[in-house]
């Protein structure tokens, strides 16, 4: 069964995109935390960071540039977060990673 943003990649479920390459896709997430809320994710299925091999290091080093890529295109000069959610501690929801992009207001930390 395909995960939720393997559908999107494939067009099944509509998503306001705002990057993709051959190796990843950027959205807006659906319910944005921040004024800037995308989500970065690889095509490829990794279901989490957890589960990532040394086969992905390229995949993972592309994703994270490309975040800062897609940061930097979204303007945001005063800076951002990147946040990947692994497992139920985590907060983890959807079992294919992704990397949030946060920014548009200050950011507490520790997070929640
Ligand atoms: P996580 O909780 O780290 O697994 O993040 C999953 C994110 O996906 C959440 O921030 C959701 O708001 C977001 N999300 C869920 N469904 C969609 C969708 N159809 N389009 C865009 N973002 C979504």
């Amino acid at each position: 069964m395909k995960t939720l943003f393997e559908k999107i990649a494939a067009r099944e479920i509509p998503a306001d995109i705002v990057y993709e390459d051959d190796l990843v896709l950027a959205i807006r997430d659906i319910n944005p935390q921040a004024p800037a809320h995308v989500l970065i994710f690889p095509k490829k299925v990794v279901p989490r960071i957890a589960e990532a091999t040394p086969d992905d290091h390229k995949l993972l080093g592309h994703l994270l540039l490309k975040a800062a890529e897609v940061a930097k295109k979204l303007d945001l000069k005063n800076g951002y977060r990147l946040v990947i959610n692994n497992g139920a501690d985590g907060g983890e929801t959807v079992p294919h990673l992704h990397c949030h992009i946060l920014g548009g207001r200050p950011l507490a930390w520790p997070p929640g």
